[in-house]
């Protein structure tokens, strides 16, 4: 039987069904291969419609239990139909990116039928991930400096999110703005790749452990605590600090008009109410809105600052520091920076690099308390680092 009829002719064969994530561990305990070899598992594609994997060499199909070989191929598209997939899949090429839906990704991919939908996992080098992550976060052109404050910043979300998700899902992050862009080889450049390389496995860490290293585009003047943007979340290395270096950023200041129609259409969507708007109250807190209390003729709606942000339209309502004054059917808004403002400010760091200071001091300064240290061994909660 040919490799073409044999693919179909095995799939209808695999009886199994399952979703368990796959038994095996992120690192081998004992390595003593730096972090940045290590694998990180990126959900790279959720569809209900079938897939198409291709790779230009040699690429080989086979489940991921048992490891039995269903296809080993060359120069071939596969297509991947949903219904057809019974138990989890590995697809791996040599030498090659594979390609899904056309866009290519290096290290090899594990395909799951979830509920239906084809979940696309790409296994891949925590150094090649962020080779794609840096540039898809900052402009490639900046200072060297800066990139490197952001190789290591996304370094330490990865390690953060590998440590707290490994046994809770299938995948360690999304590529999506939900965590970190991650768009494949495609996105690659130059001097971001460099960046990665000169800060190999190093990351912040707070008490011996990565911090949860958010970023942002531009604070506006100050961080953000993260107890004011995120309940239940209050990290001492997370609290809000002065920033006079992101004044260069063109979201440094802003203003925007919200009629009540846009602002009910907005929550409406979102199932919080469907009554006219009487009032709007804003409570804020070290200069950012954290509480919302919308009275409507059905009753009141409250939420968090940063939810009305996001529900409102976070490329109009770009950040939580604002305020507001009456104009017409609706609210002028007159606001500074442009996202959740917690962490590190991505255009203060810029600031920063271009006035001389090295990616240690940008990172500890809006990291409060965190240590830059080189991971060596494996991604585990109590790392043995060496002090830089
Ligand atoms: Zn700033």
């Amino acid at each position: 039987m040919s490799p073409r009829h044999a693919f179909p002719y095995l799939m209808a064969l695999l009886l199994f069904s399952s979703c368990v994530p796959p038994a095996g561990h992120i690192v081998r305990r004992g390595s003593d291969a730096g972090i940045d070899s290590q694998p990180i598992r990126v959900l790279v594609l959720h569809s209900k419609s079938p897939v198409v994997v291709y790779s230009a060499k040699r690429m080989k199909l086979r489940t991921l239990r048992g490891s039995k070989m269903l296809l080993d191929t060359e120069h071939r598209r596969i297509t991947l139909n949903p219904e057809k997939i019974h138990t989890p899949l590995v697809i791996e090429s040599w030498d090659s990116p594979i390609e899904v839906n056309r866009k290519a990704y290096r290290g090899t991919l594990e395909i799951h039928n979830v509920l239906g939908s084809i979940d696309v996992i790409n296994i891949v080098s925590l150094g090649d991930y962020l080779k794609s992550v840096v540039p898809s976060e900052i402009p490639s052109d900046w200072n060297r400096e800066a990139l490197k404050v952001q190789a290591i910043a996304s370094r330490t979300y990865a390690c953060y999110h590998i440590l707290h998700s490994r046994s809770k899902r299938l995948f360690d992050l999304d590529a999506t703005t939900s965590f970190q862009v991650y768009k494949g080889l495609s996105s690659e450049k130059q001097t971001t790749s460099d960046a990665v390389e000169e800060t190999s496995g190093m990351v912040v860490t707070y008490r011996g452990d990565p911090i949860l290293a958010y970023f942002h585009s531009t604070c506006g003047g100050r961080t953000a605590n993260d107890s004011d943007v995120w309940s239940g979340s209050d990290h001492p290395y997370l609290a809000g600090i002065d920033c006079p270096y992101c004044a260069a950023s063109p979201h440094f200041r802003w203003q925007t008009q919200l009629s009540l129609a846009d602002i009910r259409k907005s929550l409406q969507r979102n199932s919080r109410f469907t009554g006219t708007i009487r009032s709007i109250a804003f409570r804020s807190h070290d200069g950012r809105v954290t509480s919302v209390t919308v009275r409507h003729s059905q009753g009141t709606c409250t939420m968090t600052g940063n939810e009305f942000r996001l529900l409102v339209n976070p490329d109009t309502l770009k950040s939580t520091s604002f305020h507001s004054k009456k104009s017409g059917g609706g609210l002028q808004l007159s606001g500074k920076g442009w996202g959740h403002g917690v962490g590190l400010c991505q255009w203060g760091a810029r600031g920063m690099a271009e006035n001389g200071k090295s990616y240690k001091k940008i990172l500890q300064y809006y990291y409060r308390d965190g240590r830059i240290e080189r991971m060596r061994g494996p991604i585990q909660s109590s790392p043995q680092p060496s002090h830089l």
